[in-house]
């Protein structure tokens, strides 16, 4: 998506080899105007699923905006899967354990059984795919729900790290807006 490329070029920083910071457009302060062609992008890429898809899935708190945006297009409700010990959600549950290795640090999330079930078809979506940890643990929660994963949808792929090849080498499909092969000088390259 060469709007997205543009953006991250003019306004991401490369805060280490393997991290990048978009706090000016998508994690901190968030342009909308730049999301609602991210949510129709998602939407023109999943065109093949858009009758069956009926709930997209992220995990919070970064990826709540996007998702909320791509289900206005396709309208469907949104479901995140909330960090911490069942906080909020009540036992009765469906749980993964995520290694994040921008923080180091494993989190627990969950999503309420009542809101997932054998009868849905989801698209994910998050912000970023690094080493794929966040994806595999909310396909786990579709898996144990028994609903179907019908797709991935990430607004930044960082294509040097291991999560998107190995995500698809499993038959996942997984359509990523801006793919990162490298960075290059302090600057990434697509
Ligand atoms: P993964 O689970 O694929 O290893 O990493 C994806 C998750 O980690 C995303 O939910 C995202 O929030 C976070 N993440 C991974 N890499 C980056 C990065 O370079 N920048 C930012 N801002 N977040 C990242």
């Amino acid at each position: 998506m060469k709007l997205l490329e543009e953006r991250i070029l003019r306004d991401a920083e490369v805060i280490s080899p393997d991290v990048i910071k978009v706090d000016m457009f998508l994690n901190h302060q968030i342009d909308v105007d730049l999301l609602v062609e991210i949510g129709r992008e998602f939407y023109d890429c999943f065109a093949d699923k858009r009758d069956k898809i009926n709930k997209i899935l992220t995990i919070e708190a970064s990826g709540i905006g996007i998702a909320c945006i791509a289900a206005q297009c396709f309208s469907v409700p949104v479901l995140f899967a909330k960090k911490g010990n069942n906080r909020n959600v009540g036992n009765d549950v469906y749980s993964s354990d995520i290694f994040s290795f921008t923080k180091n640090t494993t989190t627990t999330v969950s999503v309420s059984k009542k809101y997932l079930s054998s009868d849905d078809h989801v698209l994910i979506i998050d912000d970023f795919l690094a080493n794929g940890e966040a994806v595999r643990g909310l396909k786990s929660i579709i898996d144990n729900a028994g609903a179907t994963l019908e797709g991935v949808g990430i607004v930044i792929e960082k294509g040097f790290q291991k999560g998107g090849a190995a995500l698809r080498a499993e038959g996942i499909r997984v359509e990523s807006l801006a793919i990162i092969k490298s960075v290059k000088d302090g600057k990434p390259v697509f």
